[in-house]
Parts: structure tokens; sequence; C-alpha cells
């Protein structure tokens, strides 16, 4: 279960996210609106704890504008105390509910796993596709659809694959693949991705699809459709 926490209390953020990953959930956390919003949209999240008040954008423009591009993950809201207005609008712009400020970890577990349950008979959204191909991000299934054959990612390469499809229609940069996938920026980064893209080329030829992971000079790289 992947959780995008936007939280701008940074010691807070650390020790909720420290809890979460006991929980078994994998936690990024960004610390500010603009960056919040920027990581909702650019990468697949099942469930996300956005604060309301941050520096930049507030939690309840991100959940506007995420509902506005048609990103439906659950949203939970942490409001300040009190602040009965603020659930009102919460629930208005899009959130799916909402706690307040200070509460008990156990309250929230609770209704991070309520969301869950809602959403996950309705949210069938365990697939990505594009061309001839189709992601299977529950079972990392890469499947051809013309020939119906498939095969099994290893993580790099279904990490590399996932965010391809995520980011279909416009070039990946190396340097951004390098950070979301290793959370690394550096040379031999960059080399990485380079063998893992030429293990996730192998494996659509395996399965015979025509979609190829093409390579931009100096930029990074993309899907396109094969003929
Ligand atoms: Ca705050």
């Amino acid at each position: 279960m992947r959780l995008l926490l936007v939280e701008d209390e940074k010691r807070m953020a650390e020790a909720l996210a420290a809890i979460l990953r006991k929980e078994n959930y994998e936690v990024d956390i960004m610390n500010d609106g603009d960056e919040g919003l920027y990581a909702a949209q650019s990468d697949a999240y099942d469930i996300m704890i956005l604060d309301v008040m941050l520096p930049g954008m507030s939690g309840f423009e991100i959940a506007k504008q995420l509902r506005r591009d048609g990103i439906k993950t659950p949203i939970l809201m942490l409001t300040a105390k009190g602040e009965l207005d603020d659930k009102v609008e919460g629930l208005d712009s899009g959130a799916d509910d909402y706690l307040t400020k200070p509460f008990m970890t156990k309250e929230l577990l609770a209704r991070l796993r309520a969301l869950e349950r809602r959403y996950s008979g309705v949210n069938n959204d365990n697939t990505l596709e594009f061309g001839d191909i189709e992601l299977n991000t529950d079972s990392c299934m890469l499947i051809c659809k013309s020939n119906g054959q498939s095969v099994r990612l290893k993580e790099k390469e279904f990490n590399i694959m996932r965010h391809l499809l995520i980011n279909q229609n416009k070039v990946m940069e190396r340097e951004s693949l390098a950070m979301k996938i290793w959370n690394y920026d550096s040379e031999a980064e960059y080399n990485n991705v380079e063998v893992y893209i030429s293990f996730t080329r192998k494996k659509l030829k395996f399965i015979g699809a025509k979609t190829q992971i093409k390579s931009v000079r100096g930029i990074g790289y993309e899907l396109r459709e094969g003929d």
C-alpha cells in the first residue's frame, strides 16, 4: 500500500511515517503543498494524508486539483483542532474523510483501513496500459494484449515500467527515474537506470510486445508504440 503524506511539520511527519511503515505502508513524505500536488500527480498512490495548512498550496487546493485531474485516490485530510469549517470545506474539496489534530494514532490507522475498505472494491485501477501492453500493479505481470503473453517483472523493472506508464506521452528524465526508484541522485544511479531499462526492454521483447522504451538522447526515456 503506497501512501503519500503531505505535512509541513517535519518531526510530526517523520514520527507518523515511522508508525505507518510499521503497519506496512510504503510512505513518501512531502513537506509543502506544491511538492505534495506534484507527487500526487506524477506517482500512483493508494491513499493520501493531506494536512490543510501547508506552505504553498493548501490541502484543500491540492484535493480540488487532484479531483479535477480525475485522480480518485482516497484522501484523509488533517484539520486543526476545532476548525469545524475546515471539515466541511475539506469534504467539499474532494477529501474522503478528515481527522482533527491532535489525534490518536489508533484512530488514524482505523480511518485509513476504513478508507481502503471503502475504495478497494470500487477502485479497480490495478492496471496501467499503453499501446499493446498492460501492467498489473498488484501482480507485477506485464502482459502483451495482442498475443496474451505475459511475464512477471522484478521490483526495479516493475518500478521503471510503472513510472513510464504513469508518465506516458512524455519523456521521463533519467535523473527523475533514478530519484524515484533509488531515491538517490548520482552518476552511479544513472548507470543503474540504464542497466534496468535494458532488462525491462528484454521483458518487452520476451512477451512479443511492439511497445518499446525509446531513449531520448541526453534526457531520458519514453514509451512508444511500435509498428
Ligand atoms: Ca500544517
